[in-house]
């Protein structure tokens, strides 16, 4: 697709919010969720929200992968962290997300063995030069990052290593979005859709909103045009009364996804409930090693107990803004106790968590 000018964007985007006002009836209001966090972002740093009329309201979703991660598993990552024989293997955005009593970068400075890394083959390397110690990756993530994770599941089975383990926290986006809707129907009104999630799962797992719930869906790209023309598209399925997924990031995003990196993913995982931070148990929702790839479990291959229960973080409202029930600056917390420079929640501590935008984009009071 040929790439538009800044001019060109400027005046298609001009046309899209002109057919955002006409699809629009005066007084009715419209609650559309940007599911994902790198949507969140877009918006706020193109402005999208004060361009759209008013009653179309744009509100945050569980897009976010590390916030979205409860603090059990952030306990059960410091409890290995916290074990001499252990190499905690880790992307940066996990040291400060807040487990029940401490984090990853208060037990580094502790002297916790974590090691940050940037591609998760790294991992491999790390399990040669460390031939004495476990390597524990934290394999968090929604869809995209799930295929690259399992496709080092596959290398590090093939490369013989018998030191290094996953633990493992993957979310799926469509089980999500059922479960918002049957928590909450009638809330929202249709879901931008994330566009790198859709890259590997294309459309077909979305078709359950139009067809089960007709709520209008559009997959979107990530810029304020793209975004845009989702939300014009959905508006369009809601005056038709005609529901189905659609798609206006055609260039990246396949009807049928990544075959290739679907195939991997049930090859090494199999689906399984698992917790969402603040909103709890959604069934299907999480992904385990499966088959030969479950021995790089580390739950399974180096069991541990928890010696105090994990809970939740006094005052946090990360599940209600994930579910899009408050606006970040309606928790108490919000810009008082909990800043970029230092989080309570874990929304504020990823760059793509709600709280954090809503804080950098000048919504702290
Ligand atoms: Fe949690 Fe902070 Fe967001 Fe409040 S402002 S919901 S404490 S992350």
């Amino acid at each position: 697709m040929k790439k538009l000018t800044l001019q060109e964007k400027q005046l298609t985007a001009e046309a899209l919010i002109h057919k955002i006002k006409e699809l629009h009836t005066p007084g009715e209001t419209v609650r559309l969720m940007e599911v994902c966090g790198t949507h969140t972002v877009s918006i706020f740093r193109e402005g999208l929200r004060q361009l759209l009329p008013e009653g179309i309201e744009l509100v945050s979703g569980p897009g976010c992968p590390v916030c979205v991660t409860d603090q059990t598993y952030m306990d059960k990552a410091l409890a290995y962290a916290d074990r001499d024989d252990v190499i905690i293997a880790t992307f940066g955005d996990m040291l400060k997300v807040p487990g029940s009593y401490s984090s990853l970068s208060e037990a580094q400075t502790k002297g916790a063995h974590i090691h940050v890394i940037y591609t998760p083959l790294e991992i491999i390397e790390l399990g040669k030069q460390h031939p004495d110690k476990h390597i524990i990756f934290l394999a968090i993530g929604f869809e995209t990052t799930i295929a690259v994770i399992g496709a080092t599941v596959k290398a590090v089975a093939a490369s013989g290593l018998d030191n290094v383990f996953f633990l493992v926290s993957h979310k799926l986006v469509p089980p999500a979005l059922r479960a918002l809707l049957d928590r909450q129907a009638g809330h929202i009104d249709g879901f931008i859709l994330p566009g790198h999630v859709s890259v590997i799962i294309g459309e077909e797992p979305y078709r359950f909103l139009a067809e089960e719930y007709h709520i209008p869906s559009c997959i979107a790209g990530f810029d304020g045009v793209e975004i845009l023309s989702a939300v014009v598209n959905i508006l369009e399925q809601r005056k038709m009364q005609h529901f189905y997924v659609g798609n206006t990031y055609h260039s990246v995003v396949m009807k049928e996804g990544n075959p290739v990196a679907r195939q991997i993913m049930n090859e090494v995982y199999e689906p399984c409930d698992d917790i969402w931070r603040g909103i709890g148990m959604i069934p299907e929702s999480g992904l385990s090693l499966t088959g030969e790839y479950a021995t790089y479990d580390a739950e399974i291959a180096l069991p541990i107990t928890l010696d105090r229960p994990s809970k939740e973080i006094k005052g946090c409202q990360c599940g209600s803004v994930l579910q899009g029930l408050i606006k970040p600056n309606e928790c108490p917390l919000f810009g008082t106790s909990c800043t970029a420079d230092h989080p309570v929640g874990a929304c504020m501590v990823s760059v793509e968590g709600s709280c954090a935008a809503w804080y950098k984009y000048g919504y702290a009071s």
